[in-house]
């Protein structure tokens, strides 16, 4: 943990709130300020509800689907999007995929339960992995003998695609955080992939899937999530999934932003910012060409990535047999 992380909570107030004088510990050293634990959530709402807007993320009516992973930044948008939806008369349904990793799912699941029972606005369902796919993240990574997080990413984003259109939802949520996704940005500028930065804006289309991705907490410090669930004990998955592999280079790209954060408050925030403005001179990414001659689903080639993978694992290619079982779950919901 650096020693002067963008967004601190201290035990005890050490200062006044700039917005209504009471006692403060929540400290913002990107903003200067200090703020009270019911004003500091105040603020990310109001960002968050912003860049909602601002980036036309959703409108009124629109259906948001947002995936729940349990972790710190889904909770905590889930729990700003539970006062966020009325305002902005937009239906959110929060999705979690059961992915049978042990202890870390059954812990990811509780997270999200919890979640759920403290929504007023937000409708929940779950997705299990065995029950759609016939078995879990494990075995399909053993299978599969590739990478667990590009495995796991497919098959989650075809999943959460699947019930996206099934359900009629706008956009796909996710609460991917702004030192994360400024990581991946500088990372794919070294590597001078810049179609890919454009994948990393607050919206983006989802490699030629009808329904766009948005990521309402794009200008929002890790540190603020961080600090939103220890403030006001928002329940969350805080162990790491036991698949996931170290990329040091992303690592050592996260560190060197922190610090640069550190020297220079606030540098990040406006570079998120000046990205989100300048993402239109980026090149796109090209959409896959073609349908999927088993599900539909947009591929590349004759046939979708999770088609190809599922056909590996089982001898046939899943992709039908799950959009009707996702079809199934969707109607539960709306039922
Ligand atoms: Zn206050
Ligand atoms: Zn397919």
């Amino acid at each position: 943990m650096l020693e002067a992380p963008a967004v601190k909570v201290f035990d005890e107030p050490r200062a006044k709130c700039v917005k209504c004088g009471a006692p403060a510990r929540i400290r913002l050293n990107y903003a200067n300020a200090w703020l009270c634990d019911a004003h500091f959530k105040e603020y990310l709402k109001e960002r968050v509800k912003g860049n909602l807007l601002k980036y036309n993320m959703v409108k009124d009516g629109d259906t948001l689907l947002l995936a729940v992973s349990g972790g710190k930044d889904s909770v905590a948008l889930m729990s700003l999007l539970d006062e966020i939806a009325p305002e902005l008369k937009v239906n959110v349904v929060a999705v979690h995929i059961v992915l049978g990793m042990g202890e870390f799912s059954d812990r990811s699941l509780e997270a999200f339960k919890a979640a759920c029972s403290r929504a007023r606005n937000i409708r929940c369902v779950t997705i299990d992995l065995k029950e759609v796919l016939g078995m879990y993240m494990p075995e399909v990574i053993r299978r599969s003998r590739r990478p667990a997080c590009s495995v796991c990413g497919l098959v989650k984003r075809y999943l959460l695609n699947a019930l996206a259109a099934s359900m009629g939802a706008s956009a796909i949520a996710t609460g991917h955080h702004m030192n994360d996704l400024m990581t991946y940005a500088v990372k794919n500028f070294l590597q001078q992939r810049l179609d890919n930065i454009t994948k990393l804006g607050p919206v983006s289309e989802s490699e030629g899937s009808a329904v766009k991705r948005v990521r309402p907490l794009y200008d929002i410090y890790e540190d603020e999530t961080r600090a939103f669930v220890k403030v006001y004990g928002v329940n969350h998955v805080d162990i790491e999934c036991p698949f996931k592999t170290r990329s040091t280079v992303e690592e050592a790209i996260k560190e060197s932003l922190n610090r640069i954060e550190a020297e220079s408050p606030s540098m990040l925030i406006s570079s998120a910012r000046a990205l989100a403005k300048g993402l239109s001179s980026y090149p796109r990414p090209a959409s896959p060409p073609n349908r999927c001659r088993y599900c539909g689903m947009p591929a590349s080639g004759d046939e979708c990535g999770f088609c190809r993978l599922t056909e590996r694992l089982t001898g046939s290619p899943m992709g039908p047999d799950v959009v009707r079982k996702v079809e199934s779950i969707a109607k539960s919901i709306t039922a």
